[in-house]
């Protein structure tokens, strides 16, 4: 006999509205020497975050990409 299957509840999903948080701090520009800024939207080994995790505009992740890239020309982050 097989077991009458029971509905199964899914997870309710906490809805989180992501926001950039450099849009809302109103920065505009991101320095490449800002190495404490840049390491917040880093891995441990130095990747950048994708959006998706951390929620940035599209305008602040292109920025954001180009300072870590800089940065890593001048070895100041990985
Ligand atoms: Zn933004």
């Amino acid at each position: 006999m097989k077991k009458p299957s029971r509905p199964r509840r899914r997870a309710r999903k906490i809805l989180r509205v992501k926001t950039c948080r450099l849009c809302e701090n109103k920065i505009y520009r991101i320095d490449f020497k800002d190495v404490d800024l840049i390491k917040r939207y880093q891995t441990e080994g130095g990747r950048i975050l994708p959006r998706r995790i951390t929620g940035n505009c599209y305008k602040h992740q292109k920025c954001l990409a180009q300072a870590v890239k800089r940065a890593r020309i001048l070895a100041l982050v990985l």
